[in-house]
């Protein structure tokens, strides 16, 4: 579930960011490469990050409508290696179960949203969406600063509660993987169960904010900003909010 304020018009677009960064000033290099499409009536954003020499894959957030990740992933010869969840909103685990089956490689959701996960099912028959296929057992619960290899990059988990209890937040070179916490001019529900609006503004501000200005954020909904760019603008967190929830 979304965005209080910058819901994305769902619309169906595929993004490759292909990112360098410089090694020494001297010779670029190829860092994590990202897919992304938006997918599902609530246009979720779905991410594909791989490592360009191993070609290992970890998937973000399976939502409705991700089917179409199996056949990218084999047409690019990736070798998938995680599924991460950032939070256990029905729309985000959707395809969990499709996924684990696919690939029979570790999903990785976050320790705290363990009831949110139990209560996925139902949430989403409440909101119209029939019943879906339950997800599977979680393999890891992750937590703040654990890492998970892709080839050599790391991918470092930001514990970024508020949006519900155990959201969590992925750090790569290729930017931060936000799902529900902080959107292009907006910020994720806090008035869903679990939620905390106060808990959701310090996340942001002490989690996320001590980030270079130049991170690409890539939300889980809607277009992808940067840490700099929030921190000016954004009416909820930016400079010249006063907003409390
Ligand atoms: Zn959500």
């Amino acid at each position: 579930m979304f965005a209080r304020h910058a819901l994305a018009r769902v619309t169906a677009f595929s993004l490759r960011y292909s990112a360098k960064r410089c090694d020494c000033g001297i010779i670029p290099k190829l860092m994590i490469q990202v897919h992304t499409e938006v997918c599902g009536p609530l246009g979720n954003n779905v991410y594909l990050l791989w490592d360009e020499s191993t070609r290992e894959a970890a998937l973000i957030d399976p939502a409705i409508g991700s089917e179409g990740f199996a056949d990218f992933a084999e047409s690019e010869r990736l070798v998938p290696k995680y599924i991460f969840n950032t939070h256990g909103h029905f729309d985000h685990i959707w395809n969990n179960a499709l996924f684990k089956r696919e690939w029979r490689v570790p999903l990785i959701c976050p320790r705290g949203d363990e009831a949110v996960f139990r209560h996925a099912a139902q949430a989403a028959v409440s909101w119209g969406f029939g019943t879906p296929e339950l997800s599977p057992p979680v393999d890891v619960w992750c937590g703040d600063g654990d890492e998970f290899l892709l080839g050599a990059e790391k991918i470092q988990v930001i514990s970024t509660p508020g949006h519900t209890p155990g959201h969590v937040s992925f750090l790569t070179t290729a930017g931060l993987f936000s799902g529900d916490v902080i959107f292009r001019g907006g910020i994720g529900r806090w008035d869903l169960p679990g939620g905390d609006g106060k808990l959701l503004l310090t996340s942001i501000r002490e989690r996320l904010f001590n980030l270079p200005d130049s991170t690409v954020v890539f939300p889980g909904h809607g277009p992808p900003t940067t840490i700099g760019e929030e921190k000016k603008d954004n009416p909820y967190v930016g400079e010249d909010a006063v907003f409390e929830p």
